[in-house]
């Protein structure tokens, strides 16, 4: 099938077309600049800049995939969890769209959209894996099977702040620009990671081997950062990026392969924006490698929110049979995440 999938539960609006797994467009547009002078998301802003990239994007992906409205099979819409005022715009646009077409809508859990982001560049997930998706809001390690057709196994989620969101708070503390995980990467380089040792919470024996926590580590950059400023010092800025960057490269890596080693799993898929960290890539390459475990990172742009990874979860809806959202489907901006999909799963065997 052919399946446009929209994303609207942040700051991005996406548009992606999706045919049979197949990446046939894939248009973005961010609003992260309206925010920055803010320092984070500033929700009705957010909502507005979907208002007025809607309509433009869809145009975008359409013509970047040679289709028209009435070539598509099937429209896919992230319905949580996000932001409120940010999903009801992106709903009520897929709502239209899909009525104009005459075809099905499906309503897709934005954490399964980050999951089968990976399939767009490595094809089927192999059954079963681990997942590690790591994000702005999410920090969680799941068990996938198949990601439609069966319900979705949390191993463990952070207890505190996602990792995305100590390295936002983090770079704000080193004076760094919003936002702060690219920010904080492109310090690093420059940086001597064992300059200082950060803690790596819930690394203890007798701790939840695949729990995470990371308000402590934002709480240890804020006292090093503070030390220095008492002492009249330049904070070596470059180096408490670096260090702080390694204490969540190990924790996430050590984590997730120890899920992969307790569960028998071979693949580890690492997926969400801070999977574009580049030293979270390379300690798990190499921690993987040792293990014999193979890691699959989507590539940068399908890591941070989009609209594809939302169609690539429609098609697969669709090729399992799944149900169709019904027409007053609604949007839940803290979904958990149990199904791919937001309706009802009886799927046709
Ligand atoms: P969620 O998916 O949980 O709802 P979100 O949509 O805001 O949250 P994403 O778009 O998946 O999250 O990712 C954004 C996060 O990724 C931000 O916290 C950002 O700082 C972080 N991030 C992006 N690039 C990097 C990088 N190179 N290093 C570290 N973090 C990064
Ligand atoms: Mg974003
Ligand atoms: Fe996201």
């Amino acid at each position: 099938p052919i399946v446009l999938g929209i994303e609207s539960s942040c700051d991005e609006t996406g548009a992606g077309i999706v045919r049979d797994g197949q990446l046939l467009a894939h248009v973005v547009a961010s609003s992260m600049d309206e925010h920055a002078r803010f320092g984070g998301v500033v929700p009705e802003i957010a909502a507005r800049a979907h208002l007025q990239s809607f309509n433009p994007v869809v145009r975008q992906a359409l013509d970047q995939a040679g289709l028209r409205l009435g070539q598509l099979d099937a429209v896919a819409v992230t319905t949580g969890p996000g932001l409120s005022g940010a999903l009801q715009v992106g709903l009520a646009g897929a709502k239209s769209l899909a009525y104009a077409a005459g075809v099905p809508l499906y309503g897709v859990h934005h954490l399964a959209g980050h999951v089968a982001a990976d399939t767009l560049e490595h094809g089927p997930l192999p059954a079963p894996c681990v997942v590690l998706i790591v994000s702005g809001g999410h920090t969680s390690l799941l068990l996938v099977r198949d990601l439609v057709r069966e319900p979705i196994a949390h191993l463990g989620d952070t207890l505190d702040d996602a990792a995305g969101e100590c390295f936002d708070k983090a770079a704000r503390i080193l004076g760094l620009p919003y936002p702060g995980g690219p920010a904080i990467d492109r310090a690093a380089r420059d940086g001597d990671p064992r300059a200082v040792e950060f803690p790596r919470p819930l690394t203890r024996a007798g701790d939840d081997p695949y729990a995470f926590s990371f308000s402590g580590l934002k709480t240890a950059v804020a006292r090093w950062a503070e030390k220095h400023r008492l002492q009249g010092a330049d904070l070596p800025v470059a180096d408490g990026a670096a260090a702080l960057q390694e204490a969540v490269a190990d924790v996430l890596s050590r984590k997730a392969l120890a899920a992969c080693a307790a569960y028998g799993v071979r693949t580890l898929v690492v997926v969400g924006g801070v999977a574009a960290n580049s030293r979270v890539r390379a300690l798990t390459e190499r921690r993987c490698a040792a293990a014999g475990v193979e890691l699959r990172v989507p590539p940068m742009t399908l890591c941070t929110d989009n609209g594809a990874m939302i169609a690539a979860v429609g098609d697969l809806l669709v090729r399992a049979g799944a149900e169709p959202a019904p027409l007053d489907v609604s949007i839940d901006p803290s979904a958990p995440l149990e199904y791919a999909s937001l309706t009802p799963l009886p799927v046709a065997a």
